[in-house]
């Protein structure tokens, strides 16, 4: 679970996020929406201290976020995160990626790092790409082997900031696929998309920024159907 409680951040004297409360329920799905440079990117880095933030608190499963190393460490090793751009190390292989941290971090033997991997990679249904290198990979399947990385920490929380916006069309299906999979299991999410369709399909709330605030934040069916505040009736125009 997360508790976020009347969060402020400042870049310099740029007030990006201004008193932000949000709770994420074990188990829940969150989708959070907005208009470019509203601070979803930041909101959701805070969370794993990607970010610093100036005011507020942040409490996930019981860690408040401070600037203690241990405890950084601790939120971490919870919360896995997967990002726009892919992030695979270029001169690893697949199966290195997903490895590295298990094995370097968690001090997990190889051999059952390597177990993990590969059952991650099954999961995300590209078993047979575990010797390749990620430049010879599409990016569906780049991000496919970021989400089975993230998995192979183990993390009870995942974090995903556009995950689909850097693919060619044809392959953002395979990746909400595996979103879906993952929700199916039971992984509490907090995804920033603007895939409409998956937020529709899984989020149990849709959170909607715009200048560093929530502005609203209800069940899928009401907020598409009945959003309450002119800003989200007029994003909601644009990208339905
Ligand atoms: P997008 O939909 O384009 O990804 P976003 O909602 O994720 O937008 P953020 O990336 O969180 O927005 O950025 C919020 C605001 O903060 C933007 O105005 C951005 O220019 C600014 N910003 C982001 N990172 C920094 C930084 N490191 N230093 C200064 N300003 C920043
Ligand atoms: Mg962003």
């Amino acid at each position: 679970a997360i508790a976020i409680e009347q969060l402020d951040k400042w870049f310099g004297t740029f007030h990006v996020l201004r008193g932000v409360d949000l709770t994420v329920k074990r188990g829940e799905k969150i989708v959070i929406c907005g208009p470019s440079g509203s601070g979803k990117s930041t909101l959701i880095r805070c969370i794993n201290r990607l970010e610093a933030f100036e005011r507020g608190r942040i409490i996930v499963d019981g860690i408040e976020l401070t600037d203690d190393v241990k405890r950084v460490d601790e939120i971490r090793r919870e919360v896995g995160m997967v990002f726009q751009q892919f992030n695979l190390f270029p001169h690893l292989t697949v199966l290195e990626n997903c490895t590295l941290a298990p094995i370097w971090v968690r001090q997990m033997p190889r051999r059952e790092a390597e177990e993990v991997a590969r059952h991650y990679l099954e999961r995300v249904r590209i078993p047979e790409q575990a010797g390749k290198y990620p430049g010879q990979l599409s990016g569906g399947q780049q991000q496919r082997v970021a989400i089975a990385r993230a998995l192979c920490m183990n993390p009870r929380i995942m974090l995903f900031d556009e995950p689909t916006s850097a693919l060619d069309p044809e392959m953002v299906k395979e990746v909400l696929d595996t979103m879906v999979q993952l929700a199916l299991d039971g992984m509490t999410m907090v995804v920033v998309s603007h895939e409409m369709g998956f937020a529709r399909e899984v989020a149990d709330r849709v959170v909607f920024m715009d200048v560093g605030q929530i502005v609203e934040a209800a069940p899928p069916r009401e907020f598409f159907d009945a959003p309450r505040h002119d800003r989200a009736k007029a994003f909601l125009a644009q990208v339905l």
